[in-house]
């Protein structure tokens, strides 16, 4: 089994392709540029999952305040299993009890810069290093951004996410909470099912 196979072996054994209408990762598509993803999911705990795009998985981590934009506020982000890539422009709900069931939009969307490059430093060297530092051009997230492993509460899958500063700007930015490949809510992705089954 290939590396890229062997990672998503967590993500399958948690979910029934047949109930959930998620992506089972069997197309692989490579893209010139490596992208990112921001999924706002509102499942038993109301979260953002951010991916990013190393060795033709989505390397992912849970954070439940979202991302941050101040670079004065670190927050928590809670590595999770790899998924697909294909995964980036999943959209919609997965039932109710199954894995991680309740409402996914695609909260942003885009390409990335690994800044640790140009010392050698590949995307999967940096998550062993517990050191990442990237450049983000989604639609809404735009600039450079750090996701550091923590020891806190002595829990390997903890890292932290945060902005890095840039040359004096500090301001923090508000996002809308809108799809940006649907321009719909949470609410309205979940509205829009419950209609089409009432139907
Ligand atoms: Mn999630």
């Amino acid at each position: 089994m290939s590396p890229k196979k062997k990672s998503l072996e967590t993500y399958t054994k948690k979910r029934d392709f047949t109930l959930t209408p998620e992506p089972s990762g069997k197309k692989v598509k490579k893209n010139r540029e490596p992208i990112f993803v921001v999924q706002k999911h509102d499942a038993s705990h109301l979260h953002y999952d951010f991916r990013l795009e190393i060795d033709g998985v989505l390397v992912s981590w849970a954070i439940p305040k979202g991302p941050s934009t101040n670079p004065e506020e670190k927050h928590l982000a809670i590595m999770t299993e790899d998924h697909p890539l294909d995964y980036a422009t999943f959209e919609g709900i997965i039932p109710e009890g199954q894995y991680g069931g309740g409402t996914v939009m695609v909260w942003d969307l885009g390409t990335y810069v690994n800044w640790k490059q140009e010392y050698g430093i590949s995307m999967q060297q940096a998550v062993e290093n517990g050191k990442i530092e990237i450049e983000l051009h989604g639609k809404k997230l735009q600039g450079s951004y750090a996701l550091i492993r923590t020891k806190l509460h002595n829990e390997k899958r903890n890292w932290l996410f945060f902005k890095m500063k840039e040359g004096g700007k500090k301001k923090a930015v508000k996002y809308n909470e809108k799809s940006v490949l649907t321009n719909r809510t949470l609410n309205q992705i979940a509205q829009e099912k419950t209609k089409k089954e009432n139907l």
